[in-house]
């Protein structure tokens, strides 16, 4: 077993595998209204490709938690055989899912009968209204009965992921709480990020963690959670006295790149090492030209190497990178 050690010593062992860069909502800080020039099929790694990579990183490289996303991970049609099959390696990894929730309720119990461990789900507002903004789509309906098929098929603690937005939905951070802590899902807000397909995002308009918070003590009293943050990006906060929390992920004002453990996997087969990486390492070439695992390993390993220390959205030379968050899996 080889770690995925970068030149700062950070390890990796959290994988991100994206499955597609497709999507059926149009949020407004990831894409445009008219959606993107989809990945062609012959470029997105097969099913077996997607998993034996898996298995390359899980057998080779020490890599002990799965998390699918995408673009929208529920569009892949194998999505389920892809989690039970790694959900069946050895050694046994944790596994979760990272989706908008459309189409969950239906697939909820298959990918809990699959192994997933746990899913987190995309809600920006609880109003029609805001949600049909924000995400161009009039779809809450199916979120909700998304979030409620995954509580009721175990796949849980149900986390909720939600991006404020100045002038959106960023009056509602207390009003979203409210309707998670009643549910029992842990919500967890994500300052917005230079991700956006079209090169939006600007310090200005972002909602910082400290805003974020502040609204939030406005209606809550939020203490700090006792356990160490560790590598989780979230900080978390005990709402009033617990046992109930809400997370802060504050990539931009509060960045953690020291603690990362984290490794990406694009649908196309390219290893990145952070959402910010302006170079990728391709494993799917080597891989449709015949290479071995030793040898994908290998090439994972020294792709490592290259993570650069912090994603540097502070220096005046931050240059965002080609791709979108939707296409490397957020
Ligand atoms: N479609 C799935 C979903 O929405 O959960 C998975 C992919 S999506 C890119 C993963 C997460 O990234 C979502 O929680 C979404 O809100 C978040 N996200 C997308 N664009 C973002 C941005 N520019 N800044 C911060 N978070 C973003
Ligand atoms: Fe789709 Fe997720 Fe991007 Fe929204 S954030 S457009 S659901 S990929």
């Amino acid at each position: 077993m080889q770690p995925l050690q970068d030149s700062y010593g950070r390890v990796a062992t959290d994988l991100r595998v994206s499955l597609t860069d497709k999507c059926n909502l149009r949020c407004t800080y990831c894409m445009p209204a008219e959606g993107l020039d989809w990945m062609p099929t012959s470029q997105q790694l097969t099913d077996d490709e997607v998993v034996r990579l898996i298995g390359v990183a899980v057998g080779h490289l020490g890599v002990r938690e799965v998390r699918f996303t995408g673009g929208e991970p529920l569009v892949r049609r194998g999505l389920v055989d892809i989690v039970a099959r790694t959900t069946a390696l050895d050694p046994t990894v944790e596994t979760s899912l990272t989706t908008n929730g459309l189409g969950l309720a239906r697939t909820a119990g298959a990918l809990a009968g699959a192994g997933l461990h746990r899913v987190n789900v995309s809600l920006d507002s609880v109003r029609r209204d805001t949600f049909t903004a924000l995400t161009r789509r009039d779809r809450l309906d199916d979120v909700v009965a998304g979030l409620a098929a995954a509580a009721e098929a175990g796949l849980g603690p149900v986390k909720v992921n939600a991006v404020l937005m100045r002038g959106v939905n960023d009056e509602q951070a207390a009003e979203l709480l409210g309707w998670c802590l009643e549910r029992g899902y842990e919500l967890r807000f994500i300052e917005q990020m230079p991700l956006d397909a079209e090169h939006r995002w600007t310090r200005d308009d972002m909602v910082t963690a400290e805003e974020i918070l502040a609204s939030l003590e406005a209606s809550y009293v939020l203490t700090p959670a006792e356990e160490p943050r560790g590598s989780a990006p979230a900080e978390r906060f005990l709402v009033d006295g617990g046992p109930a929390t809400v997370g802060v992920i504050a990539s931009v004002t509060r960045p953690f790149c020291g603690d990362c453990d984290r490794v990406r996997l694009t649908a196309d087969g390219q290893v990145r090492t952070c959402l910010f990486a302006r170079e990728e390492s391709d494993l799917r070439g080597a891989l449709r030209a015949g290479a071995s695992d030793e040898e994908l390993a290998e090439r994972w390993v020294v792709a490592m190497r290259g993570k650069a220390a912090g994603h540097g959205i502070d220096d005046p030379t931050f240059l965002q990178p080609a791709r979108p968050m939707s296409a490397i899996g957020g």
